[in-house]
């Protein structure tokens, strides 16, 4: 197992002990102090007035990990003494919580006071779930075809200290399609938990409306489209992109998803070290007794990211999203130089053409096994790589992992200027 993926199962693993874990762990796994024992007992002290009952139980890795970052208390008991004590314990601020002393005396206190304690249901603050009016716009961040996505202020105490989020929203001309991509996008980005996918934070639904919002951390660099052409990074780092890029689709794959989109543009940037899968509008499950996904009609394809067996017989396999990939490495590897954007570069390569007839000749030049050209600024190796992307049928093509292993020895022997 790399480095990185060590980091993430450790990750995985403190985000799969919440309510337990202390919350000051989950961001500092070595902050073990006797305060973070104190939560623990909070934590099992709910155990025991519920009957056994595990908290959060139905809660996915990102909602766990949400219920945390807002602070959010756990449901607590009739009993206002009990439930008093359990918040003492499980206050976020370590500090603040009481000496093991005090929780003892203040136990003997409540059994002797209440001889009888019964676990009463009572709901949880969901908070994922974001309510219109608290959301502020700030700027508008990007919009594609169906949608837009706005950086928003959420700001339920209305004094501007609110957190920073990515709204995405249907545009009104598609609000009425029924299954939207939207909301498909929704349910997939609820289920995925990975350090290179960008984080679901939530919903925002209006009142009696159908519209519906998806509401993600915002990532204050924008996409690689936006953040290469102005920060020329050394090769390492492109590498380490490259790395991140294929262990995000590595996992999108060990879920059966394909994502259908991966390009510069879906790829977004949380700091100089490390970027996020973004843009799950066009990502389908697969059958496992298929392994592939058909698509019926869709228009506005990303046709010059496209693998022949997507462009001809609209069928997409995980080697598909490897052949994107490819593309996607051109356009980092030319830091989205719209000199070398695929588009025109394929646009150059077919001669004049419209509409269905681009389609056709972009088809026949790839049948004819012709490729995006080596980009000058391209060493051998990578391009060599992106070739392994690009074989014809998807069997031969390199897969996520070979990617992983093969950038990570460019990584290692690359100077980092
Ligand atoms: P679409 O489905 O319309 O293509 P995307 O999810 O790709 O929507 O978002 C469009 C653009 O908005 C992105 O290319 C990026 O520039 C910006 N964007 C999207 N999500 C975020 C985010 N979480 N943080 C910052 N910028 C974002
Ligand atoms: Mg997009």
């Amino acid at each position: 197992m790399s480095v990185t993926s060590v980091r993430q199962s450790r990750c995985r693993e403190c985000v799969e002990r919440i309510p337990w874990i202390a919350p000051e762990c989950v961001k500092d796994a070595a902050n073990l102090t006797i305060a973070a024992d104190k939560w623990g007992f909070g934590t099992t002290l709910w155990e025991i007035c519920y009957d056994g009952e595990v908290p959060l139980k139905d809660k996915k890795l990102t909602e766990k990990q949400r219920f945390y970052e807002a602070e959010c208390p756990l449901a607590t008991p009739d009993c206002r003494e009990l439930a008093d004590l359990m918040t003492h314990c499980m206050t976020y601020d370590p500090r603040k919580r009481p000496f093991f002393r005090a929780i003892v005396r203040d136990i003997d206190l409540i059994v002797t006071q209440n001889p009888s304690i019964k676990p009463v249901p009572s709901p949880e603050v969901d908070p994922t779930m974001f309510e219109k009016r608290f959301l502020k716009k700030i700027r508008e961040l990007g919009e594609g075809h169906f949608g837009k996505v706005e950086l928003c202020r959420y700001d339920p105490r209305g004094d501007r200290t609110g957190e920073l989020v990515a709204v995405k929203s249907l545009k009104p001309e598609n609000r009425e399609e029924p299954c939207s991509n939207l909301r498909s996008e929704i349910n997939i980005l609820k289920e995925l938990y990975h350090e290179n996918i960008v984080k679901y934070k939530g919903i925002c639904q209006e009142e009696g409306g159908q519209a519906i919002k998806l509401i993600m951390e915002y990532l204050p660099s924008g996409s690689l489209k936006e953040y290469l052409p102005h920060n020329k990074t050394s090769q390492k780092t492109l590498y380490s992109y490259a790395i991140q890029i294929c262990q995000g689709m590595e996992y999108l794959g060990s879920r059966n998803y394909i994502h259908r989109d991966l390009a510069a543009r879906n790829v977004l940037v949380e700091n100089a070290d490390r970027v996020k899968i973004g843009d799950f509008g066009l990502t389908k499950s697969i059958k496992d007794n298929e392994g592939y996904y058909t698509v019926k009609g869709e228009q506005d394809s990303p046709v010059f990211w496209y693998a022949p067996e997507c462009l001809i017989h609209c069928k997409f396999y995980l080697a598909s999203d490897v052949w994107s990939f490819g593309v996607t490495m051109y356009e980092l590897i030319t830091f989205c130089n719209s000199a070398y954007n695929p588009m025109p570069m394929f646009l150059k390569m077919i001669g004049p053409s419209q509409g269905q007839m681009t389609m056709t000749r972009l088809v026949n030049i790839l049948e004819e096994g012709q490729r995006l050209p080596r980009p000058d600024m391209c060493p051998e190796p990578v391009y060599a790589l992106m070739r392994k992307c690009w074989e014809k049928s998807p069997e031969k093509r390199i897969t996520f992992k070979s990617l992983i292993d093969q950038f990570t020895l460019l990584h290692a022997t690359a100077s980092s200027t």
